[in-house]
């Protein structure tokens, strides 16, 4: 059974509707992302989860209860804010024992139990240390560990890693996901960054003013998005208009795309004549330089901007129909000489392609 149902869950502020009717279940162990960009209700739903705040319509239930309108402290959920938050006054010791301490565990319990929470986020040594005696990547994992020592069913993270900076999130990612793993523990991770939901989650949750545009695995939101906003939401994406000319098979449309007979990727119910958008990220775009006299395979365009981006090449591509298309090649052993020309002719190819109508 799901440790988290949110059955119609509904919150508004100030007569605006914030989250309306949303119907999630959360399995036991997983690591579920809630995604979307700012303002679009992320904090909301954790906060109805956490019962911070009280939802105006709908049912939480929590390991097989129902805990909508019961107090925050009742629920077995704990939360880890973007802001840390740790007593200042306090060594790392006494704010990871806090919790405990709140909750009249016995004295001869709570020093075994902190030290294997600051043990499993590495910080076994710094017990006796003030907050402002660690670096801000160290905060956040005393943060961590006194979400985790009362062993939560669930516990919610609200952005908790975009105020590191770019190389201690990386290394974060990574540990929290381990811990998780370790732990066992349900995470529901909320965050507006994209590359850090896709590497961290096993479920993500895209969502936009409220509602969920898309619920599936990272590669599925990734690889199949089921609509133009999740598309564009998780990284670059170029959109083609295209008429469907015949069904080839149950995945296959053979579809005009920018004045060129291309198969394409689609499941969708078309009929020829319908108008569909296609999708293709930039990595799935092939190109080829064309040479005097050089038979071309594809359509054709010139090389309007490069960037080496060090892993990739960039480039945009100007069709002859006058569409801009980003591709991003790779460099690799067989292909060495991915380096191109600005104005260089060339034929633009994919083998994928996602369609969204
Ligand atoms: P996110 O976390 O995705 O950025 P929030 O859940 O914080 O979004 O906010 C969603 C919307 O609800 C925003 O428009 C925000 O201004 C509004 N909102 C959130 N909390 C309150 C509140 N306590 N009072 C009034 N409006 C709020
Ligand atoms: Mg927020």
């Amino acid at each position: 059974a799901p440790v988290i149902q949110l059955k119609g869950l509904g919150k508004s502020f100030d007569g605006k509707q914030i989250i309306a009717g949303l119907d999630l279940n959360v399995n036991d162990g997983e690591f579920l992302t809630i995604l979307g960009p700012s303002g679009c209700g992320k904090t909301t739903v954790l906060r109805l989860i956490a019962g911070f705040e009280n939802a105006d319509a709908g049912q939480i239930v929590i390991a097989g209860k129902d805990v909508t309108g019961i107090p925050a402290e009742q629920r077995n959920v704990n939360t880890v804010f973007q802001s840390y938050a740790l007593f200042p006054h306090m060594t790392v010791f006494e704010n990871v024992a806090f919790g405990l301490r709140m909750q009249k565990v016995a004295e001869s319990e709570i020093e075994p139990r902190v030290m294997e929470a600051l043990r499993m986020v590495q910080l076994e040594n710094f017990a006796p240390r003030k907050p402002h005696q660690l670096s801000g990547g160290q905060q956040q994992r005393v943060a961590i560990a006194r979400a985790v020592v009362n062993k939560p069913k669930v516990l919610l993270l609200d952005e908790s890693l975009s105020a590191l900076d770019y190389k201690l999130r990386k290394q974060m990612q990574i540990e929290l996901k381990q811990l998780q793993r370790k732990l066992g523990i349900t995470f529901i991770f909320v965050t507006h960054d994209q590359e850090e939901a896709l590497s961290m989650s096993d479920r993500i949750i895209v969502m936009r003013s409220g509602n969920v545009e898309q619920d599936g695995s990272p590669r599925e939101i990734y690889e199949e998005p089921e609509n133009l906003f999740v598309a564009r939401f998780i990284g670059e994406i170029n959109v083609f208009d295209a008429v469907v000319k015949e069904r080839l098979d149950e995945t296959r449309v053979l579809a005009n795309v920018e004045g060129r007979p291309s198969m394409i990727h689609c499941k969708l119910a078309v009929s020829p004549g319908d108008k569909v958008k296609v999708l293709l990220r930039p990595e799935d775009i092939r190109l080829e330089e064309i040479n005097n006299g050089d038979e071309a395979q594809g359509i054709i365009g010139y090389i309007r901007e490069r960037t080496y981006k060090g892993m990739t090449l960039d480039s945009v591509v100007e069709l002859e129909t006058g569409t801009s298309v980003m591709v991003s090649e790779f460099f690799n052993e067989d292909d060495p000489d991915v380096d191109h020309s600005l104005d260089q002719k060339v034929a633009v190819t994919w083998v994928e392609s996602w369609e969204v109508v």
